[in-house]
C-alpha cells in the first residue's frame, strides 16, 4: 500500500475585486467550499491513480472534517486511522482571489497543529507500507518519525519538501527520494544552477532525487544511474492547482505498481497534464483509466 501523512483542508475560496489592505473592509459574496491541504490532494491522487491509499492525518469532529473524509472514502482511501480531533477545527485555507488572478492565502492549521507524534496504530500502519509520501504541512517531529519508522521496516520513504523548511540530517538519512519544484530545488541545494545541477547536488544526500519543472517536464536523478528527463505534454492550462500534489500521488501509484523509471515520470506527468486542464484541485484529479488513455496518446 501507499501511505500518505499530510494535511487535510477545507478550502475557502473568496473572489473580490481588489485584496484588501490593513483596516480595510471589502464586501462580496463570491464565495466557495472546496477540498484540499498536500496531504489530502496527494493521497486522492494516489487512490485515483490506481494505489491501494491509506491515509494519516487529522480533520476537526466537525462537519468541515466529514466533508472531507467523504471525499477520500468516495476514492477509496482506507480513512480508518484518520484522526477527529474535538478540540481542534478542521485545517482552513482561507483564499482571496482579486480580478486579476491574484491571490493571498491564510492557512489556519486546526487539526493538521495536532498531529504533533504517532500512535501505536499509526507506527504500525507506517511499518506495513510499500511507500510512506509525506509533504510539510504537518509538524516537523511527525514527518520524522514516520520517515523513520517506514524506513526501519524496509518501505520506500518519499518527501515532497513543500512547502519548502530546513530538512533535518535525521530527516535526511532516512529518505529515498525527494521530489521538489524547481524553486524548492534550489533551496534545498543551496544555490542557483540547472536541474541537473540541482538534482546533482542534493544527490549528494538523498539516494534519489525528482524535480518537476512545470510546463518543462520533470527530471529524475537516481544514484548511480544517468538522469531521466522527461517533458510534459503540451496542453492548455487553465489551472494549475495541484499539478504538483497529482504529479507526486501519481508517481508514487505508479511506483509501488512497479513501473520503471521513464514510466512512472510519464504516468505522473499524463496525470498532472490532465489536472491542469480541468478547474480545481481535488475536482480536477484524474483516474486511474483516463491516465492510461492518456499515457496510450
Ligand atoms: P508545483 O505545482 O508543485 O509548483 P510544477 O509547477 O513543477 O509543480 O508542476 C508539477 C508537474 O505538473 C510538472 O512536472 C508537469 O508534469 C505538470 N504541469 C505543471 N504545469 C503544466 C502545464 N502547464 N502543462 C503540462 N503539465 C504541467
Amino acid at each position: 500500500s501507499v501511505v500518505i501523512l499530510g494535511s487535510a483542508n477545507v478550502d475557502v475560496i473568496i473572489e473580490l475585486d481588489r485584496i484588501p489592505g490593513p483596516g480595510e473592509t471589502v464586501l462580496t459574496d463570491a464565495s466557495d467550499r472546496g477540498r484540499g491541504g498536500k496531504g489530502n490532494n496527494q493521497a486522492i491522487a494516489a487512490a485515483r491513480a490506481g494505489a491501494p491509499t491509506v491515509f494519516l492525518g487529522a480533520v476537526g469532529a466537525d462537519e468541515s472534517g466529514d466533508f472531507l473524509l467523504e471525499a477520500q472514502r468516495e476514492a477509496g482511501i482506507d480513512v480508518t486511522h484518520v484522526r477527529r480531533i474535538e478540540d481542534a477545527p478542521s485545517g482552513t485555507a482561507y483564499v482571496m482571489v482579486d480580478s486579476r488572478a491574484e491571490n493571498a492565502i491564510v492557512v489556519v492549521a486546526g487539526a493538521n497543529g495536532q498531529l504533533l507524534s504517532l500512535t501505536d496504530a499509526e507506527r504500525e500502519v507506517l511499518r506495513g507500507a510499500d511507500a510512506l509520501l509525506m509533504q510539510l504541512e504537518v509538524p516537523m517531529a511527525t514527518v520524522l518519525e514516520a520517515a523513520a519508522q517506514t524506513k526501519r521496516a524496509g518501505g520506500y520513504v518519499v518527501l515532497n519538501a513543500a512547502p519548502y523548511a530546513e530538512l533535518p540530517d535525521e530527516l535526511i538519512a532516512n529518505l529515498d527520494l525527494l521530489m521538489v519544484n524547481e524553486h524548492e530545488a534550489a533551496l534545498a541545494a543551496g544555490r542557483s544552477g540547472t536541474p541537473e545541477e540541482l538534482a546533482a547536488t542534493i544527490g549528494e544526500r538523498v539516494p534519489d532525487v525528482l524535480i518537476t519543472l512545470g510546463a518543462a517536464g520533470s527530471l529524475l536523478q537516481r544514484r548511480g544511474s544517468d538522469p531521466v528527463r522527461i517533458n510534459a505534454p503540451k496542453v492548455d492550462a487553465v489551472d494549475t492547482t495541484g499539478a504538483g500534489d497529482t504529479f507526486a500521488g501519481a508517481y508514487v501509484a505508479a511506483t509501488v505498481a512497479g513501473l520503471p523509471e521513464q514510466g512512472r515520470l510519464e504516468y505522473a506527468a499524463a496525470a498532472a497534464a490532465l489536472a491542469v486542464q480541468r478547474p480545481g484541485a481535488v475536482a480536477s484529479i484524474p483516474r486511474a483509466d483516463e491516465i492510461q488513455d492518456a499515457v496510450r496518446r
